[in-house]
């Protein structure tokens, strides 16, 4: 096991210390508060039987429902989903979206089953959830994550449908195609939203200026790893932004070019090929480690956790890291950079996105709105009652300057922008009051946590 867990729990004490929150509250909050774990059985295509094997964590349920993503890989394990149940209790509470943290995982390579088989398992996984009262719209939502995507999340939603007349069903899972109960903007929103950041950090003077940072992102140089959604869309929306992105790897190798990629035919050409070897203009080289020691303004790790570590934390030149993905930073590598004054953009908020956009995708079910382009007057009332919904997380003036001839696209990718905006700002006050000693990431956690402990008072819970 990788002690990913351990990783997470780290960065908690780090942070913990920096708080006056009680020991006991401290424990409450740290531990996962529950996880199961099961095999269940699927017919493959040819008819032999395959027994495929699950997990899912709810970390916290000091604010309900759960949330968190499912993660279809081979190399998933229970600490790996604790752990990234832990960092959605984390990444919720710093954005202000009222979940717990949740996560689940099924440990297969999806690139080896066939469609029918995918939707079998899906739906005999959905069933299971079910059967232990680990789904429900008021009890844990699911949304994809590595290996996952829109396809997976219909199929649970529909099989959730089937087993129980709740009026909520739709709200079960996010992440859902916009025909099945999905919301636009969803698909991109974690990739757009850690765009917003490094946007916001490189318009956030002082703090660039403790970093040797200069503003602006026009021109800076990109690098990523992991070109899967939330890669190709933080590129994609960043060159937009005006960067220029020089280096994308993948599992078979690297593609660079000191000219700029282009993101979109990248994308085609490897939707085509099932390969970035090869994409025209670009150099190749087939290790796909190489990507670490590239000389840029930013890396975006958009894989999976444990890419930079103790270990090869040295060849390391970007000065900006945007942890995409969850945990790529371990806590070792992470304290190690900070000393030689790289700047983590942490996991909990560089990629937080997702799950905000997801709590807009569950609003919707929830308040049976439809957001269609129906009716100009129909979609412009119900335009005003989404605004009243999400107005304690976005500004509502904004919002409502837009309600004029805005639609859903521009209500969802406007909240995500104040809540990355948010997010910055209160991370940046921690580590400004600190008088820049603390990192972004320590930061960030000792605002989750000030956050968890409130509620916790709040509610005043305690028997
Ligand atoms: P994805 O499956 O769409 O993409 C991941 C990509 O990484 C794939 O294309 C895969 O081939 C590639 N990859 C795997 N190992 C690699 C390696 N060693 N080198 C280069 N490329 C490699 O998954 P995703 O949804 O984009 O998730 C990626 C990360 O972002 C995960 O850590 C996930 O937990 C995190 N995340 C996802 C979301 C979301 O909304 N999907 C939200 C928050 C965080």
């Amino acid at each position: 096991a990788s002690q990913f867990f351990k990783q997470v729990e780290l960065s908690f004490d780090k942070a913990a210390q920096n708080t006056n929150i009680s020991p006991d509250i401290l424990e409450l909050i740290k531990q996962n508060n529950a996880i199961v774990h099961f095999n269940f059985p699927i017919k493959k295509d040819d008819g032999s039987i395959e027994v495929i094997e699950a997990w899912r964590a709810q970390h916290s349920h000091h604010r309900t429902p759960c949330k968190g993503g499912i993660r279809f890989a081979p190399i998933a394990n229970e600490d790996e989903v604790k752990a990234l149940a832990a960092l959605m209790s984390y990444k919720c509470a710093l954005v202000d979206v009222p979940f717990g943290g949740g996560k689940g995982a099924v440990r297969i390579d999806p690139k080896k089953y066939s469609e029918s088989e995918l939707e079998r398992i899906v739906r005999r996984l959905t069933f299971e959830l079910h059967n232990k009262n680990f789904i429900g719209p008021g009890i844990d939502v699911p949304a994809p994550d590595y290996g996952s995507g829109q396809k997976e999340m219909a199929w649970i939603a529909d099989t959730y449908k089937s087993l129980t007349s709740d009026l909520n069903a739709a709200g079960c899972v996010t992440g859902k195609p916009v025909t099945q109960g999905g919301i636009r903007g969803r698909t991109e929103a974690t990739g757009l939203g850690a765009a917003f950041a490094l946007r916001e950090l490189f318009a956030t003077e002082s703090l660039l200026k403790h970093y040797n940072l200069t503003s602006g992102l026009e021109g800076k140089t990109v690098s990523l790893q992991g070109f899967g959604n939330v890669g190709y869309h933080s590129v994609k929306f960043l060159s937009e932004m005006g960067c220029k992105i020089v280096a994308v790897s993948e599992y078979e190798g690297m593609v660079t070019s000191s000219d700029g990629i282009d993101v979109e035919a990248l994308q085609s050409y490897r939707n085509e090929n099932r390969s970035i070897e090869g994409f025209p203009g670009c150099d190749f080289v087939k290790d796909n480690q190489a990507v670490f020691g590239l000389e840029v303004d930013i890396f975006i790790p958009a894989a999976l956790e444990a890419q930079i570590t103790k270990d090869n934390w040295q060849v390391v030149k970007a000065k900006v890291i945007a942890e995409a993905a969850n945990g790529p930073v371990t806590y070792e590598a992470s304290e190690r950079l900070f000393e030689k004054g790289v700047l983590i953009m942490p996991d909990i908020y560089l990629n937080a996105g997702g799950v905000t956009v997801s709590y807009f995708e569950w609003i919707k079910n929830l308040a049976h709105i439809r957001f269609g382009r129906m009716e100009k007057r129909y979609d412009q009332r119900n335009f005003s009652k989404m605004v009243d919904l999400v107005s304690h997380v976005v500004d509502k003036k904004q919002l409502e300057g837009m309600a004029i001839g805005g639609d859903e696209v521009d209500l969802v990718h406007s909240g995500l922008e104040e809540t990355m905006a948010k997010g910055l700002e209160d991370i940046h006050k921690v580590v400004a009051d600190s008088g820049y000693k603390v990192d972004l990431r320590t930061a960030a956690f000792q605002v989750a946590i000030e956050k968890i402990a409130l509620s916790y008072v709040e509610n005043g819970i305690f028997p």
